[in-house]
């Protein structure tokens, strides 16, 4: 190869590892996991629709891909994204492939938590309405990146997708990524976003949402004390609340979730390669 060559070669190389690519998370097709669907280089408009929720679409690279979320309870096979472009429709398909989780028991000494009265149930309800809407909110603002840092300094105690046992008895998977630290510990947002909900949940305990644009929304539970409110606009690092042990928990940790088009996915996907060998530790 010539030296000119090869200096086109290394320029080609750079721009197709450069910026956009680096940055998009770690694709893992399977239920409760990321699909990275290509979708070309040309279009102008473009839109794309996931069983019935709009997709984050982000330039890769010379083109653009969609970033979908899968839910955990999906068929395995062929699944289709609806594409708009140029104000046309088009069908892309993408497969799902299987993947097993493992199974958790966990021992709660406050009943409470595992059967509520049927005096909880209405506030229950209402906030698992109030998540939904959030988690389901779309925002056309692209979340500035889709690689983070973790939002707490501590071990992983408990990955994405578990299945749940309380007391023996199943319970809903779990929707997140848990990170056991000391109550106290600062909880930092991951990357920038808009604070769209706060409150103190039944389950979740004391939780922040945060919405980070086209669908990208993370929600950090148990908390101890909340640093921010409805309408705060957060930096990447900016401390928004404390690690505590508020809601239905075994200890102090923080519960993360990460949701793109109204599905919870698996956080350690969207953590960068250092971040995860940092909370890789114990299932
Ligand atoms: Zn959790």
């Amino acid at each position: 190869m010539s030296m000119f060559k090869s200096v086109i070669f290394a320029l080609a190389a750079l721009v197709a590892s450069g910026a956009g690519a680096a940055e998009l998370p770690q694709a893992s097709a399977v239920p409760g996991g990321v699909a990275v669907v290509p979708l070309g280089a040309a279009g102008k408009v473009l839109e794309a629709h996931y069983a019935d929720h709009r997709v984050l679409v982000t330039r890769s690279g010379n083109g653009w891909v969609a970033v979908v979320g899968i839910p955990l309870q999906t068929s395995i096979g062929a699944h289709e994204l609806r594409v708009v472009r140029d104000g046309r429709e088009e069908r892309l398909s993408f497969q799902v492939a299987p993947k097993q989780y493992a199974t958790q028991h966990l021992t709660l000494e406050n009943k409470r938590m595992v059967n509520p009265y049927a005096k909880d149930m209405p506030r229950i309800i209402a906030e698992q309405r109030r998540a939904r809407t959030v988690f389901t909110t779309w925002r056309d603002a692209s979340p500035s990146q889709l690689r983070f840092a973790a939002p707490v300094d501590g071990r992983n105690s408990g990955t994405f997708g578990l299945r749940r046992f309380f007391n023996g008895e199943p319970r809903k998977p779990h929707s997140g990524m848990d990170i056991a630290a000391p109550t106290g510990t600062p909880v930092r947002a991951p990357v920038p976003g808009r604070v769209t909900e706060t409150g103190d949940y039944f389950f979740n305990g004391k939780t922040v949402f945060l919405d980070h644009g086209q669908g990208l929304v993370t929600m950090y539970c148990h908390l101890d004390s909340i640093d921010v409110q409805v309408g705060d606009e957060v930096d990447a690092g900016q401390i928004i609340a404390t690690v505590g042990a508020t809601g239905r928990v075994t200890g102090p940790h923080l519960h993360w979730t990460v949701s793109l088009n109204g599905t919870a996915v698996d956080p350690a996907l969207f953590l960068l390669p250092a971040e995860m060998a940092a909370v890789a530790g114990e299932e």
